[in-house]
């Protein structure tokens, strides 16, 4: 009964959202997953949307309330992870930091395109010996003249090969500050390599991303990225999304589950009719009960701007962990027809492999928590 309580405005974002990813997406998306390439025929869908921006209630953005925001991430998820990995880099990433982080004149310049998704963006923090610890990243800039100029390494970059700007998080050589830098894609010295043999979220592409002499102007720096901090302000900021995808991939996998065990009989019953199953159905409830509780609770609390980042980051780990045991379930519920491609859970559990991992790993998620219960870091 959670959808009844959602205004009429957001209930109307929800219908939008699930409606081109019933005409859209989910016709054409295991294909793709299996080529493992990016359906960039659905952009134009998408920019018509009006989710691109989430909250951002100016320069394009559509100003949605947090449940909208949220309602917006699950529904993508429930169809697709690699679209909603997508969007999440995008709309929550890249275009946050530009909105979080930059000057007015920086803001007015790039988020009109952003919002429109004329602007592709990729959000550039994780390198290859600095995930979990980017706090320690390597990639150097280097102020030159009129010019600020990076060199290092990226990995992992969603969108990187094909986005028309990326958000770079570099070191300042001479101060040690970390910073976000805009880079025009195509920008000399940048090389975005695609990573391929990866097992979930195949339909969105990931890089590994070479800074070598990469030239931008100085007002390519956004003015409010001053340190780490300020690159978790982001990553805090979009967390409660992530949190929302879980809970979608979990709804999708129960659905999915509950309709084939309606559906199909074992012992000469239908296997809904089984004690066991019963049982596997009501915790797969419970769990995305709970799980859509929290994120209506962390979507209050933003509306009220009373979020923090232990709020989000509990979250995120809450979620992710019950969508993955949910999901791992609805698998379980259908046997080996669970395993096939075209029955659809198969690739929620293997994108849901994803979410755990993203935007702050499960365990580094319980030391943001950890913390905040203690006091003591457990990170160094
Ligand atoms: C499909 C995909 C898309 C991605 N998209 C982007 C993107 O668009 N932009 C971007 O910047 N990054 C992106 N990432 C990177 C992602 O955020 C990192 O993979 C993640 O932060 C983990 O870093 P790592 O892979 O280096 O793992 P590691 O940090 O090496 O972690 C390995 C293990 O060690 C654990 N660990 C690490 N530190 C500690 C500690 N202090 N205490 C206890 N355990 C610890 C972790 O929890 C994990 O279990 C993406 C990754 C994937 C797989």
């Amino acid at each position: 009964m959670l959808d009844q309580e959602l205004s009429t405005g957001e209930r109307a974002v929800r219908d939008r959202v699930r409606a081109f990813c019933d005409r859209e997406v989910r016709p054409i998306i295991n294909e793709y997953w299996e080529r493992a390439e990016f359906p960039h025929e659905l952009l134009p869908g998408f920019a018509r949307l009006g989710i691109v921006g989430g909250s951002l209630s100016d320069h394009g953005g559509p100003g949605l309330s947090p449940r909208a925001s949220g309602v917006a991430a699950m529904e993508l998820a429930r169809c697709d992870g690699s679209i909603s990995t997508f969007f999440g880099v995008h709309s929550g990433l890249a275009t946050q930091t530009v909105a979080l982080l930059g000057t007015e004149a920086q803001r007015a310049r790039w988020l009109p395109g952003m919002c429109a998704l004329a602007t592709v963006g990729a959000f550039a923090l994780t390198e290859p010996e600095h995930g979990s610890d980017a706090i320690n990243l390597a990639t150097r800039a280097r102020r030159d003249g009129d010019e600020w100029v990076l060199d290092g390494a990226k990995r992992w970059i969603g969108n990187a090969t094909f986005a028309d700007l990326i958000v770079v998080w570099a070191r300042d050589e001479a101060t040690g500050e970390v910073g976000a830098f805009i880079v025009p894609g195509g920008t000399p010295g940048l090389d975005a390599t695609p990573i391929t043999g990866k097992v979930g979220k195949r339909a969105s592409i990931q890089a590994d991303m070479a800074l070598s002499d990469v030239r931008v102007p100085l007002d390519h720096r956004l003015e409010g990225g001053r340190s780490f901090a300020d690159a978790a302000r982001v990553l805090a900021s979009a967390r409660p999304g992530v949190a929302w995808a879980a809970l979608g991939h979990a709804i999708a996998a129960y659905e999915i589950a509950f309709s084939y065990v309606s559906g199909r009989s074992s012992f000469g019953r239908p296997l809904a009719g089984h004690q066991l199953v019963q049982e596997a159905l009501a915790t797969m409830l419970a769990e995305i009960t709970t799980m859509r509780l929290l994120c209506v609770r962390i979507a209050d609390l933003t509306a009220a701007g009373r979020t923090t980042p232990a709020m989000a980051s509990m979250a995120k780990m809450h979620n992710a962990r019950s969508a993955r045991r949910v999901v791992a379930a609805a698998r379980d519920l259908m046997g080996g027809n669970g395993l096939l491609l075209e029955y659809n859970v198969a690739r929620h559990l293997t994108d849901i492999e994803v979410t755990y991992t993203v935007e702050g790993t499960d365990f580094v998620q319980s030391l943001i928590v950890g913390r905040e219960i203690t006091g003591i870091s457990a990170f160094g």
